[in-house]
């Protein structure tokens, strides 16, 4: 059972066919590593998963499928640290005994996963287990695990042991399976000194080094005892086998510390002598927890929300969310070469991979942690190179991002996957996505506009916006016939149309969202370059070798961009609403969850190719990431009219053909209907609560949370609901708040001010806190006032 509070998620029972989703949705993690929340006695056996990834630590490997050599990247499964397992006298290890009474509480408000069971063996001796962990936010290198043994009918001789796993493999995900999974190999695993154990591993491919150190105290009353221990080797495992002689009703606790190095971590010598180091000067359980809940009372803080006058659920699950977004990616990251992987440092579904999900995650960073946000902005800058070279061997200009990346850019999409429902191997052409390049300019502007960080668009942000202003321009052909711009075969964000019926995997043409981002770019890149100061135009002019008449075509582009439009609704792509009708009560009688109708339909040899529904929100994006004002703007010129209705009849008839079957979908449904349809709008966001808690994708969670989900349901109640736009250099307030949700309470941080906000109703208080800065343009509603360190301005709603 689960129960899910302001601050805690508690799961009661044990439930084989849940605990993939429990490990998940129980990873601790710094953004540095995180570990699943996997029992410590456990291995990776179907029920159970123990992972722990590094951020960006990746490895290469092959396999051949179908007569084809598959290469696929993945986020490596390091050894795992967590094991500990414990009998009486010379009963069974308590992974093989009878469990009761399982309670597991993750507390979210201190980063503690706490596990309380009792074990009762073959001869009916029962141990009372309390269980604490860590993955420490202040010390990324450091995680603990703090086990209490409690006797309650035996007295005798306890046996732990407490060991490093090195056999970790990449098997997380069931279609994978088959395919290449052992990226680890060994290096050495060996005792240090009489507390310690060390092991080293490398990537077989990539070649980092991880270096794992242990050690394991067992204390009474507080005081460490003296106990015999022996090393124990066994199948890729080194540990202690400490024994203890216990008493019935006296607690003994064993300690276990773990500090985890890799070859591509700065300030250290070599990650073997960093981790034994760092292990020599930790503190105690007791006193590393305390500095933790430190780390995360800060955190918190700055990332502070409540909601009141709601039930407790909705903010349990917005913490939750929050929580794991800070586990991925956290301040530690911001020093790392990492993106933001769309299933977090949960699981491996998508190998760990880098899609275009940022896109949902950094406007929740932008406004709280921004250095953070320039970090992973950053991650890909350094991947300019490869996206140039990919456009160049597509044959174009500027620079084209994959859809999926890993460590040095490349595309990394499959091109084959397979078909759980078919059991068959089918072509994956979705790195025809291209439109990711478009979220990426996109991130850069948004947060130079959350920020004004001019001299990270100089440096950096300018050449992202540009090389990818580039690329669209020369993927856009004019159109004679049309005295038009046309983009050719690509991808929209909806995977389940790879291409025109008659040509499926080859892209389609003029996907809307592609075609009015590409304009939308235009104007950016040439906003930039007006922009940047003389020397960094002049210096980047040189690099780029940028031709004056580039920023001209990008202005025509901006003017006359095709957009295909029937009958007052913007088609998703030309030709979308040829395509045949659906049957949707056919389907749905037939086969109950339909939201992945591209498996359905593939396995009964048919393809969503032919049809009109679509996986998730595509055209709908654009009032995902435009206001209307903007859109109608982009459309004006371009010389279309975005009639009153348009809007209002796209999302209805998007609303109809939409299968869900990305947790993206409810996220941008939710926003859409937010203005007009504030009941509509609360339950996709309701449902966008659900995505991983109730992993509402059928399974998907235990391989991953949805991070774009978890981050974009939140973003929903600040950019959203509570309508807080940053554009033309002011902080805009426009709520559409739905009552049911009650009061919201928020902090944000608006170009370096600490800004506290309340939401109830239509009203809305702002309060900036005290400092030198000038003052900062706040809009509401027609009226503008300019907000000064330590004032509060309030904005009562319209009846009021
Ligand atoms: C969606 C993509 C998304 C990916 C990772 C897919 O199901 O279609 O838009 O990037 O999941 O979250």
């Amino acid at each position: 059972m689960r129960i899910v509070n302001a601050w805690t998620i508690s799961y009661e029972g044990f439930d084989p066919a849940e605990e993939g989703l429990r490990e998940a949705l129980c990873t601790l993690g710094n953004g540095y590593l995180a570990t699943r929340g996997a029992a410590p006695e456990a291995a990776a056996d179907g029920t159970h998963y123990p992972g722990t990834y590094a951020a960006g630590v990746y490895n290469r490997l092959s396999d051949a499928v179908d007569g084809r050599v598959l290469e696929n990247e993945s986020l490596v499964n390091l050894p795992n640290w967590l094991p500990l397992t414990f009998a009486a006298d010379d009963g069974a290890w308590c992974g093989d005994v009878e469990g009761l009474d399982r309670r597991l509480d993750l507390d979210l408000r201190r980063g503690v996963l706490t596990r309380r069971w009792r074990a009762r063996d073959a001869a009916g001796r029962t141990t009372t287990v309390v269980q604490r962990r860590f993955v420490h936010m202040r010390h990324e290198h450091l995680c603990g695990l703090q086990t209490t043994l409690t006797p309650e009918n035996w007295s005798g001789r306890l046996r732990v042991r407490s060991s490093l796993d090195t056999a970790a493999r990449n098997l997380g995900v069931p279609r994978y399976r088959g395919l290449a999974d052992t990226h680890l190999r060994p290096l050495s695993a060996e005792p240090v000194g009489s507390r310690c154990l060390l092991v080293v591993v490398a990537t077989n491919q990539s070649d980092v080094r991880v270096a794992e150190a242990q050690r394991t105290r067992v204390l009474r009353s507080g005081a460490e005892l003296d106990v015999p221990r022996e090393v124990v080797r066994e199948a890729g495992r080194l540990g202690h086998e400490l024994t203890v002689d216990v008493t019935a009703g006296e607690p003994v606790t064993v300690e276990k510390l773990v500090a985890v190095y890799t070859s591509r971590d700065r300030a250290i010598s070599d990650p073997a002598t960093a981790a034994l180091d760092r292990l020599a000067w930790a503190g105690d359980f007791d006193q590393l927890l305390a500095e933790h809940v430190l780390a995360w009372r800060q955190l918190w803080r700055r990332f502070r929300v409540s909601l009141r006058g709601t039930d407790h659920g909705a903010l349990g699950t917005v913490r939750l969310h929050l929580f794991h977004l800070l586990q991925t990616m956290s301040p530690h990251s911001a020093d790392l070469d990492a993106g933001v992987p769309a299933r977090g440092l949960h699981g491996e579904a998508y190998r760990g991979h880098v899609l275009w999900d940022e896109l949902f995650v950094l406007p929740l960073l932008n406004l709280r942690l921004p250095q953070l946000s320039r970090a992973l902005l950053r991650y890909r800058y350094r991947r300019l190179p490869w996206a140039r070279r990919a456009a160049r061997e597509a044959g174009y200009a500027g620079a084209m991002y994959p859809w999926q990346s890993g460590s040095d850019g490349r595309e990394e999409s499959q091109r084959l996957h397979l078909n759980p429902i078919s059991g068959r191997w089918v072509a994956d052409p979705t790195h025809l996505q291209r439109h990711v390049g478009l979220a990426v300019a996109y991130n850069v502007w948004q947060y130079y506009q959350v920020t004004g960080d001019r001299l990270f668009l100089a440096e950096y942000g300018a050449e992202m916006i540009i090389e990818v202003a580039r690329f669209f321009a020369d993927l856009a052909t004019f159109d004679h016939d049309r005295g038009r711009y046309v983009v050719r075969r690509v991808m929209g964000p909806d995977e389940f149309h790879t291409g025109h019926p008659d040509a499926p995997d080859h892209g389609v043409d003029n996907n809307a969202y592609t075609n009015v981002l590409t304009a939308w770019v235009m104007l950016r890149a040439l906003d930039t370059l007006r922009l940047l100061p003389d020397w960094r135009r002049t210096e980047l002019t040189e690099t780029l070798r940028l031709r004056p008449q580039e920023p001209e075509r990008w202005e025509d582009i901006s003017r006359r961009m095709f957009v295909p439009m029937h009958a007052s609704v913007i088609s998703q792509f030309e030709g979308y609403e040829r395509l045949a009708d659906f049957d949707w009560d056919g389907y749905r009688s037939r086969y109950g969850d339909i939201r992945r109708l591209d498996r359905i339909l593939e396995s009964e040899g048919d393809s969503p190719n032919r049809y009109q529904l679509s996986k998730q929100a595509d055209v709908l994006m654009l009032l995902y990431l435009f206001s209307t004002d903007e859109l109608a703007e982009l459309f004006a010129r371009l010389g279309y009219r975005l009639e009153p209705d348009t809007i209002d009849r796209t999302v209805e008839y998007y609303l109809q053909r939409t299968t869900h079957g990305s947790t993206l979908s409810a996220i941008v449904h939710a926003w859409v209907l937010a203005r007009d349809h504030r009941e509509r709008a609360l339950e996709y966001f309701l449902e966008a609560l659900r995505s991983d808690i109730a992993d509402i994708q059928g399974g998907t969670t235990a391989e991953g949370v949805h991070l774009a989900a978890m981050a974009g349901s939140v973003d929903i109640l600040q950019r959203c609901f509570a309508g807080v736009v940053t554009r033309d250099d002011a902080l805009w307030l426009d709520p559409y708040w739905p009552p049911a949700l009650g009061t919201f309470d928020f902090d944000i941080r608006y170009r370096d001010y600490p800004l506290t906000l309340r939401i109830s109703g239509a009203g809305v208080r702002v309060s900036a806190g005290a400092g030198q800065q000038p003052p900062i343009r706040l809009c509401c509603r027609g009226r503008e006032v300019l907000l000064h360190p330590g004032e509060t301005v309030e904005f009562p709603g319209p009846a009021a």
